[in-house]
């Protein structure tokens, strides 16, 4: 059997979801915009140094040198390997 153009689909309306998402994201993209439009909070925006994370997070701290997305997560673990390497390359 051929497909019947006149048939509806199973594909709701595009001009009624399109526009309920299409606002959901201009209100994302404003608040973005409202919280990294400023050069310096754009600096304060990074990744993750844990090579293992892929988490970008904002940088909310006093001195603004922060390096994992979470210190009790990312931190502790690269903390440990970096002390792991030192204990190793001295030979103990
Ligand atoms: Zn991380």
């Amino acid at each position: 059997m051929a497909d019947d153009p006149q048939k509806p689909g199973l594909i709701p309306s595009a001009s009624t979801t399109g526009s309920a998402i299409g606002a959901a994201l201009a209100t994302i993209a404003q608040d973005a915009i409202m919280l990294f439009g400023e050069p310096a909070q754009r600096k304060r925006l990074r990744r993750c140094e844990n090579p293992g994370c892929k988490v970008v997070f904002y940088d909310d701290s006093r001195p603004g040198r922060r390096r994992w997305c979470a210190s009790n997560r990312c931190g502790d673990r690269m903390r440990a390997k970096s002390y792991r390497k030192r204990q190793k390359a001295q030979g103990v």
